[in-house]
């Protein structure tokens, strides 16, 4: 079943791989993008999540060329990290606007045409952060575990309707987000993980897919860490 897929922040890093891998399944897959415009053969719209009028214009333009979002993969995010002390107000809502926020304005959009069509999948990349905290990233922390208690109310207001709703939650990864992380700080991390090493983009995006997959239709308001064992206990 070719269904039309929409990846959040997917030209590049998690995303790209996600918006990949759905790609070689046979979906018709759109990404948005803020900055960095994805490869050629990957259909992509300029979309800012904290911009309402992004949004709506963006989707609307992917409704345009896919027809209405079957699959949305709500993946945009980023860090501002700093130890509490020191993090501004402004730091603390950026974070919020872009990855809490920005996941709610998308879901919104997408969602009427999911409920009238009485089937649809939701998938939120959050992150092990979330569940066990992490110095310095007290605001990614919050905006992450935020997206937990959103899903799930989502999954509650959406399962009468075949809507499924679940979150994937990527540990260490290797992107361009931890590619600023300190060499010693990554060896340091990874020593702390059962299976001793980063997770791949590729990784990730298989659990995703499977997530939003037909095979998942008895899957919602689940929280998957794809972590390499980190936050078991979590
Ligand atoms: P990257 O920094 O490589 O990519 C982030 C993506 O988010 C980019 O596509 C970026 O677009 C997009 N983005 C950021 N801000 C906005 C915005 N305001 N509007 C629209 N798009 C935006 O990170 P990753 O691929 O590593 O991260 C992807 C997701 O996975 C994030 O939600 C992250 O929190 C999560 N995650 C990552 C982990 C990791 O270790 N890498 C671990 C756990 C979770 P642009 O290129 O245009 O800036």
């Amino acid at each position: 079943m070719t269904r039309s897929v929409l990846v959040t922040g997917g030209a590049r890093g998690i995303g790209l791989a996600v918006a990949r891998a759905f790609a070689a399944a046979g979906d018709k897959v759109t990404v948005t993008y803020r900055t960095t415009a994805p490869p050629p053969d990957l259909p992509g719209y300029r979309c800012d999540v904290t911009s309402p009028d992004d949004v709506s214009r963006a989707i609307t333009e992917v409704e345009a060329l896919h027809g209405p979002v079957e699959v949305l993969i709500a993946n945009a995010g980023v860090t501002r990290d700093k130890l509490l002390l020191r993090m501004t107000e402004d730091d603390f809502d950026a974070t919020l606007d872009t990855n809490l926020r920005g996941a709610f304005r998308v879901a919104k959009r997408v969602a009427p045409a999911m409920l009238k069509a009485r089937r649809g999948r939701i998938v939120f990349i959050s992150s092990t952060v979330g569940l066990r905290g992490e110095q310095g990233q007290s605001n990614y922390a919050a905006s992450k575990a935020g997206l937990i208690g959103f899903a799930r109310s989502l999954a509650w207001e959406f399962g009468k309707r075949g809507v499924t709703v679940n979150v994937v939650a990527p540990g260490l990864t290797d992107t361009d987000m931890t590619a600023v992380l300190p060499e010693q700080r990554i060896a340091d991390m990874c020593a702390q993980i059962p299976l001793q090493r980063m997770a791949t983009p590729e990784e990730i995006a298989d659990v995703v897919r499977f997530v939003a997959s037909p095979q998942a239709s008895y899957l919602t308001g689940a929280v998957i860490p794809v972590d390499g064992g980190a936050s078991m206990g979590h």
